[in-house]
């Protein structure tokens, strides 16, 4: 087995090295994209892909200075500020997102991290969301461990945090929080159980080294996120980088394809700049091995393609969204409330609900 071979065979590893993730992103695009579907067949259904809803429950103002992001306090991006939405007016939002076939549904608010009882608020929103049968992320912020366990205690399914760049790269777009607090709140997530989802923006000026770098700290985690967005930058203008030069979308794919080749049993999620991308390459994106977008509602601040587009292109491509997978403790209490039914059927079936008109005295 040749050196590439064995980078390529979808090994679970979380000791990548540069050199490796070099190799695999490097190799012609035709290796790379077989290699990448192979390794999704391997561990998905290939023609399923897991759609999202997300929200913005509490939009701008961020104290944050995360060069490409329209919420951040420090820039003039002339976005409308809004306070943290109403329980009720969220639970609204998430049924319709159902009604959609979303099947999880994300709420994120510009915070550097949530004030306690704001926090109350969103363990609310969870819980009623839950409730209805949606898997449930949010993305607050940093958070601190007793945070990360009042969360998950309410039963939420995912925390998205990302890293957006490699720890290189990374003082060049946030200055306001270190690379180090960021690891710290993936692993508070991590230790109260809850699922990570954890994944960077590319096309933000970095190097092609940050890519490798980025990808490395994601893959080399205790344990891999469960879900990996990756972005393509939604140049803003009034953003420090609103100017910057459009990446190549093969760039992109190549970069889905590694995430899938290193990190072969997470969602690769095809995340924000899918609005700038052609059917084709979108196309590509689900052959290379993204298994999981945002659908319908607006992509926090910056457009999303419709919902509708969305399910053409997956008519055309014989893709169908994938169906929730329910939890051992949902699918016990489901089983309790069948045979409670069927246990309730078989006693009013022994007591006539009607007057029989066939029995004559
Ligand atoms: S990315 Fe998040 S933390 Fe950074 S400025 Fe935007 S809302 Fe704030």
């Amino acid at each position: 087995m040749s050196n590439l071979d064995y980078l390529n065979s979808g090994k679970v590893r979380n000791d990548w090295s540069l050199a490796e993730i070099e190799a695999i992103y490097n190799q012609p695009f035709n290796d790379l994209l077989f290699a990448a579907q192979l390794i999704h067949r391997q561990n998905f259904n290939p023609n399923e892909v897991q759609t999202s809803t997300l929200l913005s429950i509490k939009t701008g103002a961020c104290p944050e200075d995360c060069a490409y992001c329209p919420q951040s306090g420090h820039y003039n991006t002339g976005l409308s500020k809004e306070k943290l939405m109403a329980v009720q007016k969220v639970v609204e939002k998430a049924q319709q997102a159902k009604k959609n076939g979303a099947t999880r549904f994300c709420m994120g608010a510009a915070w550097r991290s949530p004030r306690d009882k704001d926090l109350d608020v969103v363990i609310e929103m969870v819980r009623q969301v839950k409730d209805m049968g949606l898997e449930t992320c949010v993305t607050l912020g940093m958070l601190t461990d007793e945070q990360a366990g009042k969360l998950a205690e309410a039963g939420l399914d995912y925390y998205n945090h990302n890293l957006d760049t490699s720890p290189e790269y990374y003082e060049q777009i946030i200055t306001t929080r270190s690379y180090d607090n960021r690891l710290d709140t993936l692993q508070n997530v991590r230790d109260a159980g809850i699922n990570v989802c954890s994944g960077g923006i590319i096309g933000m000026g970095e190097k092609v080294n940050d890519r490798y770098g980025l990808l490395m700290q994601l893959a080399n985690m205790p344990e891999h996120p469960q879900s990996v967005p990756i972005n393509m930058l939604v140049a803003v203008p009034g953003t420090p980088l609103g100017e910057v030069e459009k990446l190549d979308e093969f760039d992109f794919i190549r970069m889905i394809a590694t995430a899938r080749i290193i990190m072969p049993n997470s969602y690769v999620r095809l995340s924000a700049g899918r609005e700038d991308m052609n059917e084709q390459t979108q196309a590509l994106c689900y052959f290379a091995g993204a298994n999981s977008i945002f659908y319908g509602e607006k992509l926090l601040t910056t457009a999303n393609p419709e919902a509708e587009a969305d399910s053409v292109l997956f008519k055309r491509l014989g893709i169908q969204p994938e169906q929730r997978h329910h939890s051992k403790e949902e699918v016990e209490a489901e089983a309790a409330d069948m045979a409670a039914q069927a246990a309730e059927q078989t006693t009013s079936d022994k007591k006539p609900l009607f007057y029989d008109a066939t029995e004559v005295n």
